[in-house]
């Protein structure tokens, strides 16, 4: 069941919203060469710590995961796609960081994620970085009142297929709200036109994921939660928490 939000419940998932983008850019300004992801885990707790929030990914445990979530944000490094747990891994010159990070205050959830290069950036790993925040911004601008949700699938999926990377399947956005992973799904590929019709009041986590190898395989690392790509290459993600609403799209983790 899809619910809807009324405009004070999106004016508090905009304050949840904000601290995950605080954390975010926290995480990112951490980032360097020698920094642990566990270093970086910690700083993002500081933020939620500081600003009275939970987290929504601390002690998580889906079906599918063989252990609860050890830390407040994934950071999936290089070939891995999402769902990093955080290590004592210390980050090396050129790699690319996916973080995730999710915040709840006062019962509401926020979802974001970023992609980033650490040290020297390769290109390709630049364009794929873009790509994906691209694709990211296609998606919020078909999250619009008379449009469905798959105008948003297809609007993320064609700007990363036109630009020749894979898409894992069977991950993508959800809905958002007191929870994290709320009805709908929101693929990130799709045929426009078809899927659940776009109401103001959806909050939707768009998150588009992206497979340099161009393949659109993936595994589950021995961790039981770190997707991989199959090939080896590299993979990013970038992810808003979106309202729709009859002003249009409001992203409400803006990193500002
Ligand atoms: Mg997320
Ligand atoms: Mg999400």
């Amino acid at each position: 069941m899809v619910e809807l939000k009324t405009d004070t419940s999106i004016d508090e998932m905009y304050a949840a919203g904000q601290i995950v983008a605080r954390a975010l850019t926290a995480a990112r300004q951490a980032a360097d060469v020698g920094v642990s992801l566990l270093e970086l885990d910690e700083v993002a707790r500081e933020v939620l710590r500081e600003a009275g929030a939970t987290s929504p990914f601390l002690g998580y445990r889906p079906s599918f995961a063989p252990t609860p979530f050890p830390a407040v944000i994934c950071a999936s490094v290089n070939d891995a796609i999402v769902h990093g747990v955080p290590t004592g891994y210390r980050l090396r010159d050129g790699d690319l960081v996916s973080v995730d990070c999710g915040a709840e205050l006062a019962g509401w959830v926020g979802d974001s994620a970023l992609s980033f290069t650490v040290g020297r950036a390769r290109p390709a790993d630049l364009r794929l970085i873009e790509t994906a925040e691209r694709a990211l911004a296609a998606g919020i601008e078909a999250a619009v009142v008379g449009n469905r949700i798959g105008d948003i699938a297809h609007a993320v999926g064609r700007v990363c297929r036109t630009a020749g990377y894979g898409i894992p399947h069977g991950f993508g956005g959800h809905g958002v709200g007191r929870r994290m992973h709320e009805d709908p799904e929101v693929p990130n590929e799709g045929r426009p036109g078809r899927g659940l019709p776009l109401r103001p009041g959806m909050v939707l986590a768009i998150e588009p994921m992206l497979i340099a190898g161009g393949t659109d395989m993936y595994y589950t690392a021995p961790d039981g939660w770190t997707l991989r790509t199959s090939d080896g290459s590299r993979a990013a993600h970038a992810e808003h928490t979106v309202a729709i609403t009859g002003a249009g799209p409001r992203v409400l983790t803006e990193r500002r």
